[in-house]
C-alpha cells in the first residue's frame, strides 16, 4: 500500500532465512482483513507498506532451530510472531509474547512467499495436506475465527448465557459462531445487512437487532428483561460500537473488545457505575489453533463461509476496494 487507497501488486526479493529460527512457507492462500481498511481509508498513516497478516501455506525451508514445523508441512499461523515458550505466552497471551511482532508490519503476507520469524511458536501445522474445500476455513483460523473465539471467551460466552455481537464483519460472525459452540443460549446479532443477517443466522444468531447506537442498547434491552446481555462482543472499535458494547452490557456482565480501538474514550464515570468486566485487544489466536484446526479439520465449523470473494493474488486492488465499499464481507487472495 503506497498510500490510502493505493493498493499495487509488485515483485519482492524472495524471503530467506536471515534467523536460525526462521521458516520460509510458500503461501497457499492469503486475504485481507477488514484492519487493512484503516490505513486504506486514510484513518491511519501508510505509506509503502507492505501488506498482509492472515496466511496458510506449505513450508519450503526452516532455519537449523526449528524443531516443530518441517519441510513440506501444511501450516496456519497467527497474526502475531510469537515464541509460545516466554512467561506472557505460556499465559496464553502470545498476541503479546515478549519477543513478539506483527506480521502486518515486517513479514506481509498479501504475497507468493513469506519468512516467518520464530515458526516454532508461530506456526502450527496441520493434521496433513488438507482437501482444497477446507482451505478457505483453516485461513480463517489464522485471524478472523481466533479473534472472534478470543472475543467470545473473553465476554465469558457460555450455556445459559446471552451474547449480544456488536458489529456484523467477518470478526463479528465468527464471535457468533464461537459464542454458539461454547454453548451460549442466545446470541444477538446486530446488523442491517441482508446478507450477514443470513450469515450470522446460519452460524447460530437467534435474533436480529437492527438498531445501532442508542437505539440498538434499548432493543437488546427489550429482549432481556431491561437488564442487558450477559456477554457482548465488540468487533467494530468505534466510539460508538464500544459505547453500545458496554450499554448492552449487564451490571456484572462481560464485554470482549476485539475491534482495533480508533480514536476511542470511555467515560470513566459511566463505566464506574456500570460494574462490568472489560477484557480485550490484539486476539492470542496461537493459544486457540491447535483446537480451532481440529474442529475444522473434523468438519465440526465452517469459518470458511465469511469468504465472499476470490480473487488471484494480482487482482488484490479490486479486493480492498470490494472490501472498503462493503461489496464483500472478507476476500480470499491466492497466490
Ligand atoms: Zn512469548
Amino acid at each position: 500500500m503506497h498510500a490510502a487507497g493505493d493498493v499495487r501488486v509488485e515483485e519482492r526479493e524472495d524471503p530467506k532465512i536471515i534467523e536460525p529460527t526462521d521458516a520460509i512457507i510458500r503461501v497457499t492462500a492469503s486475504c485481507i482483513c477488514g484492519s487493512d481498511l484503516w490505513p486504506y481509508r486514510g484513518l491511519e498513516p501508510v505509506k509503502d507498506q507492505i501488506m498482509g497478516h492472515e496466511y496458510v501455506g506449505v513450508v519450503e525451508e526452516i532455519g537449523p532451530e526449528v524443531k516443530n514445523v518441517k519441510v513440506g508441512d501444511f501450516v496456519v499461523g497467527s497474526f502475531v510472531i510469537s515464541d509460545n515458550t516466554c512467561e506472557i505466552c505460556r499465559s496464553g497471551y502470545q498476541s503479546r509474547c515478549v519477543h513478539g511482532e506483527f506480521v502486518s508490519a515486517t513479514v506481509g503476507t498479501q504475497s507468493e512467499k513469506a519468512r516467518i520469524p520464530l515458526a516454532d511458536g508461530t506456526l502450527v501445522a496441520t493434521p496433513g495436506q488438507p482437501d482444497p474445500g477446507l482451505i478457505p476455513s483453516l485461513l480463517a483460523a489464522s485471524d478472523v475465527l481466533g479473534t472472534g473465539w478470543f472475543a467470545a471467551v473473553a465476554a465469558e460466552a457460555g450455556p445459559g448465557k446471552t451474547v449480544a455481537v456488536v458489529g456484523d464483519g467477518a470478526v463479528g460472525l465468527m464471535g457468533v459462531l464461537a459464542a454458539k459452540q461454547l454453548g451460549a443460549a442466545r446470541i444477538i446479532a446486530m446488523s442491517r445487512n441482508p446478507q450477514r443477517q443470513e450469515l450470522a443466522r446460519f452460524y447460530g444468531a437467534t435474533d436480529m437487532v437492527q438498531e445501532r447506537g442508542d437505539e440498538g442498547v434499548a432493543k437488546i434491552k427489550e429482549l432481556t428483561n431491561g437488564l442487558g446481555a450477559h456477554s457482548v462482543i465488540e468487533a467494530v472499535g468505534t466510539q460508538e460500537s464500544m459505547m453500545q458494547a458496554i450499554r448492552s452490557t449487564r451490571p456484572g456482565g462481560h464485554v470482549g473488545f476485539v475491534g482495533v480501538s480508533h480514536d476511542v474514550e470511555l467515560p470513566g464515570l459511566e463505566l464506574f457505575f456500570a460494574d462490568i468486566h472489560l477484557h480485550g485487544g490484539p486476539a492470542p489466536v496461537r493459544r486457540f489453533l491447535p483446537d480451532l484446526i481440529q474442529l475444522i479439520w473434523d468438519r465440526k465449523i465452517d469459518p470458511g463461509k465469511v469468504f465472499d470473494l476470490t480473487l488471484p493474488l494480482e487482482e488484490a486492488a479490486e479486493g480492498y476496494q470490494a472490501m472498503d465499499e462493503r461489496r464483500a464481507i472478507k476476500v480470499l487472495l491466492t497466490a
